[in-house]
């Protein structure tokens, strides 16, 4: 007799494993099954984010942050350091470590709330039942009333520049690079692309970023997009707008380029390149043919607004599904999917999903940009703020960019914030917040901020929208 569950979950990263251990929680016999192995071989729970992703490249970010700071922003405070040298092992074994500390933390996570946990691919066959195949070979099939399929997703390979592990790589290579490249080619000026070319910029490396689309960062407010692009120019990023990669080739440990621009044809020569354009959903083994569940136009698992694929008791969560990919969309859509299973009232508002760069200055914002209220006919007012008259951003010598606030013109409902600047991954949290109780620019605006704080640029910016902010003209 096979092992019978109330809810099975496919695929352990942040979507998974979080909507694994809800059910549990939630009384429901629950098993989820991963297929990862981590850099030492053995299986490794997390997924993409805590792997390979969001954790690695945060771990990374940081310590390029510490080491930029010294030529760059420790001198302005009087501080100054001889020759300051960086060990790689130690600077990609931290990140391993918090890597190993994190997947490990899953692990003893599912333990404490009887999550069970089966270490292989599994697929999903009729009638709820998964069939898991170990790293060996060996078989074993288990069912479930419920079935939530969170497999995620992979990086997009361009055939012309395809992955070798080691001169053209992915987001994996580009965390794991055992010496600074002199020369770094970025294909796609997208998070992964600005998040990684940072990390290695700030290292020493040249960075060239060739990005197909002729606006920069074309989902973020144009305003904000314009205000980081020009804090990454001074950091020596090279970002090459509307230009389209045509050839990579390896030749004797160099990646020779050859890209189209308005100028025309222009050639580049890079030590490394990573090819950083886009992801998608990963479903390969997961599905038998006769399941019934259905798979979209780019290959996402078709579900509706309840992330149910309209077979019975199977859903899907994550970036394996519509949306954006990001690990706390995932979450809560784990979340909501073991509530609904329940028979409790789950809940994702799509429309107030926050999305951070983790670039210096960050980028963040919520909510609708301003070009979009504008195609869509929405009336509204915008309050600005520079982070200039912020008195903790000047005191920390951080002190560029703004928030950008835009409430609608009759009712000054909050509409979208868009932040590029010193801590504004923290301070959309705040705005989240405003936005989900249906807040005012005005309740912002009366609510005390403590001074001196970088959260002083959102009130400000919320009292600018009705023109008067107090600490520049309005
Ligand atoms: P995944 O994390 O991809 O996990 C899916 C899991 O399912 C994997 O372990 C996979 O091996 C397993 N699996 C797949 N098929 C099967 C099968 N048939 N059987 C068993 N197991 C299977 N997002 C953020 O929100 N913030 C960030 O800062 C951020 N930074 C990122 C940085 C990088 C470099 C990258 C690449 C991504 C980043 N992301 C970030 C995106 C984030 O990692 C993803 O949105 C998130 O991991 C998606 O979660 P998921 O659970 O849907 O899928
Ligand atoms: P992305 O969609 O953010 O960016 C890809 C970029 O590549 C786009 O600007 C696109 O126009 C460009 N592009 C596509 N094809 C191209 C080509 N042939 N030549 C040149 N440019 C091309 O994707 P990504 O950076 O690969 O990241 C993947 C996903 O991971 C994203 O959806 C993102 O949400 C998630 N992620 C999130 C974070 C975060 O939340 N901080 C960090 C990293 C990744």
């Amino acid at each position: 007799m096979s092992e019978k569950y109330d809810v099975i979950v496919i695929g352990a990263g942040p979507a998974g494993y979080v909507g694994a251990i809800r059910a549990a929680q939630l009384g429901l016999k629950t098993a989820c099954v991963d297929a990862f192995t981590g850099k030492d071989g053995k299986p490794a729970l997390g997924g993409t984010c805590l792997n390979v992703g969001c954790i690695p490249s945060k771990a990374l970010l940081d310590s390029s942050r510490q080491y930029w700071n010294l030529a760059h922003n420790l001198p302005a405070h009087g501080i100054s350091v001889d020759n300051p040298k960086v060990d790689m092992a130690t600077f990609i074994g931290r990140k391993d470590k918090i890597v190993k500390q994190f997947t490990g933390g899953i692990g003893q996570l599912f333990k404490a709330n009887k999550v069970t946990p089966y270490f292989g691919t599994g697929k999903l066959l009729k009638g709820n039942q998964v069939e898991v195949t170990a790293a060996d070979g060996s078989k074993q099939t288990i069912s479930a009333t419920n079935v939530i399929l969170a497999s995620g997703s992979i990086p997009i390979e361009l055939p012309f520049a395809k992955f070798d592990g080691k001169h053209i790589v992915d987001n994996a290579g580009a965390l794991d690079f055992t010496e600074v490249p002199k020369r770094l080619g970025v294909i796609g000026a997208g998070v992964i692309g600005l998040e990684l070319g940072s990390v290695w910029r700030r290292m020493g490396s040249e960075v060239t970023i060739i990005e197909a689309l002729p606006d920069f960062l074309a989902a973020a407010d144009a305003d904000i997009a314009k205000l980081a692009a020009k804090e990454f120019a001074k950091q020596g990023l090279s970002i090459k707008l509307d230009a389209k990669l045509n050839k990579a080739e390896v030749k004797k440990g160099e990646v020779h380029l050859t890209y189209t621009d308005k100028s025309g044809e222009q050639q580049l020569v890079v030590d490394k390149l990573l090819v950083a354009v886009g992801r998608r959903a990963y479903t390969r083994d997961l599905l038998a043919d006769d399941t019934g569940v259905k798979l979209d136009e780019r290959g996402r698992i078709l579900v509706d607004e309840h992330c149910h694929t309209g077979v019975d008791g199977v859903w899907a969560i994550g970036d394996a599904v519509r949306g954006p990919m990001l690990a706390h969309k995932g979450s809560e859509e784990g979340v909501a999917v073991a509530e609904w299973i329940a028979g409790k009232a789950g809940h994702v508002n799509y429309d107030t999903i926050p999305f951070v760069i983790y670039t210096e200055p960050e980028v963040a914002w919520a909510g609708k940009t301003e070009k979009e209220l504008k195609d869509a006919g929405i009336p509204y007012r915008v309050g600005t703020f520079p982070f200039a008259a912020i008195g903790r951003a000047v005191a920390m010598n951080e002190a560029m960019g703004q928030v950008k606030m835009l409430a609608h013109a009759d009712t000054d409902r909050i509409l979208g914030v868009h932040m590029v600047g010193p801590g504004v991954s923290e301070l959309i949290a705040e705005c989240v917040v405003a936005m989900e109780f249906k807040g005012s620019s005005e309740d912002l605006a009366r609510i005390v901020h403590a001074h001196p704080t970088l959260s002083e640029a959102v009130h400000e910016a919320a009292l600018s929208v009705d023109k008067r902010a107090i600490h520049k003209g309005n």
